[in-house]
């Protein structure tokens, strides 16, 4: 085996392939030649070794490198990225048409199956498919389009599909220079959190806040967390970003006074970083930096919590540290029920569509009132965001919803102002305005 091979298939490793992608994604941009980058896996991988050995597993990983090296020309090149993940650099491609020639070869070789003794095996592969200088003109951005092409790819149950050419309704130059930006963005001081406060329903005081991200770009002016938050996902900025967050939060919240004890200050992450498994260490060190005398929340959204038995075992640990885990926007992923019995969680946050509906489609009632039930019997608190009004408050309060928030009592605000409401609140609720 030469060095930079893989030792399986003999194709090449992860480490020569990203050095390769690196000089190629140069040389299209440079040329004006397009160049291709299919990310390809098999699909079931796992099953094939636990049912049939990992043996077997080995010699599909090497039928599939095989076929792979049928469909590349003597400029193109096939790589193993690990584990069931393979890829393809396919230079000098004139548009989107040729590419769709070469994966619809690569099916057709794969659609005979390996002889296995006996036995046929399928090879399933899901392909997704990425273009420089057209969807990126950086090796590690053109790589993460085609990886997520071809997640979204498995999620729409197609066989292969092309990185979108925008994100929502920015341009492609226009989204190269918000990741650009957005790199820097810490470093600069353009980040910043908005604080808004989470009150207890009966008495309705304030009990904490969540930690909300704000970026000031200079040329941008403020840009929404719903806009670069999933940028961030896609360039591998997230961990940074939420570093960040994490120990400026708890570094602010150590400075509150709140009327009922120590404050409580939730951070929303994303599910792609609980299943890291280092995700409780950032948070351990955090809490030990700031974490006296304040409750961390950590927010994660229930959609994203799909890969649950990858997740729950990173959100135990990172309970067991002390830190409270709220289920962010519930009620809008695919939760069943048995999910509850395992669930490592304190808090479930009913998503706000259900909240704004609630005065005028009486069925979020009756999922509301169906949500605290069983949140209760399983002793979990259930807050509720996007309150606007005085009639939805009381709706929610009736409800037996435990934690408020919403524009009615405050927006997110700066650290700074949320010291000065903590102070017009005590005046406040003495004189019972809210
Ligand atoms: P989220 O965590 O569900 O946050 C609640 C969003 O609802 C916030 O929007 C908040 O400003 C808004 N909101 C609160 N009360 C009301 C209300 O009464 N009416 C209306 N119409 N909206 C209300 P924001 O700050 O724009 O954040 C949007 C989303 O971006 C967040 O949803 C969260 O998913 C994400 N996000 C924000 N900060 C971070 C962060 O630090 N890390 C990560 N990973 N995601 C973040
Ligand atoms: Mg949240
Ligand atoms: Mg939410």
């Amino acid at each position: 085996m030469q060095p930079g091979q893989d030792e399986l298939t003999g194709l090449r490793d992860r480490r020569t392939f990203l050095s390769l992608l690196g000089r190629q994604v140069v040389l299209a941009a440079d040329k004006r030649v397009p160049m291709a980058l299919l990310v390809i896996d098999i699909d079931g991988f796992a099953q094939v070794n636990g049912i049939h050995g990992f043996a077997t597993g080995d010699r599909l990983l090497s039928h599939l490198a095989r076929q792979l090296e049928f469909v590349t020309r003597p400029q193109d090149y096939a790589a193993r990225l690990g584990d069931n993940r393979f890829a393809l650099i396919l230079t000098g491609m004139m548009n989107a048409g040729h590419v769709e020639l070469a994966v619809q070869k690569l099916f057709r070789l794969l659609a005979r199956p390996m002889r296995e003794g006996q036995a046929e095996l399928h090879v399933p592969v899901t392909v997704g498919i990425a273009m420089a200088p057209r969807h990126a003109t950086h090796s590690e951005f053109l790589l993460r389009r085609a990886e997520a092409a071809l997640s979204r790819a498995r999620r729409a149950g197609v066989r292969h599909m092309f990185a979108p050419d925008t994100a929502g309704d920015v341009d492609i130059s226009d989204q190269w220079d918000l990741e650009v930006q957005l790199g820097g963005a810490i470093e600069r001081g353009e980040l910043s959190l908005a604080f808004q406060p989470k009150l207890a329903a009966g008495p309705l005081q304030p009990i904490g806040a969540e930690a909300l991200m704000r970026w000031y770009s200079p040329t941008r002016g403020f840009v929404s967390p719903a806009v670069f938050i999933p940028v961030a996902e896609r360039i591998g900025h997230i961990k940074k970003l939420t570093v960040w967050a994490l120990n400026t939060a708890l570094r602010q919240a150590s400075q509150w006074r709140f009327p009922s004890g120590p404050p409580s200050v939730s951070i929303n992450i994303p599910g792609m970083l609980a299943t890291e498994p280092d995700l409780p260490e950032l948070v351990e060190d955090a809490l030990r930096l700031w974490g006296e005398g304040v409750q961390l929340v950590v927010e994660i959204t229930e959609s994203s919590l799909m890969d649950a038995r990858a997740a729950f075992p990173v959100l135990e640990r990172i309970r067991a540290l002390g830190a409270q885990i709220s289920i962010d926007d519930f009620g809008t992923g695919y939760s069943c029920l048995s999910y509850f019995r395992n669930i490592p969680a304190d808090e479930l946050k009913i998503d706000r569509s259900f909240v704004t509906e609630l005065a005028t489609d009486p069925s979020c009632a009756d999922i509301i009132r169906f949500v605290v039930d069983l949140a209760h019997r399983f002793n979990l608190t259930v807050a509720a965001e996007g309150i606007e009004d005085v009639a939805t408050r009381d709706r929610l309060m009736a409800l037996g919803c435990d934690v408020l928030q919403g524009y009615l009592f405050a927006k997110p605000m700066p650290a700074a102002d949320l010291v000065r409401w903590l102070d017009e609140r005590r005046t406040a609720v003495e004189t019972s305005i809210v």
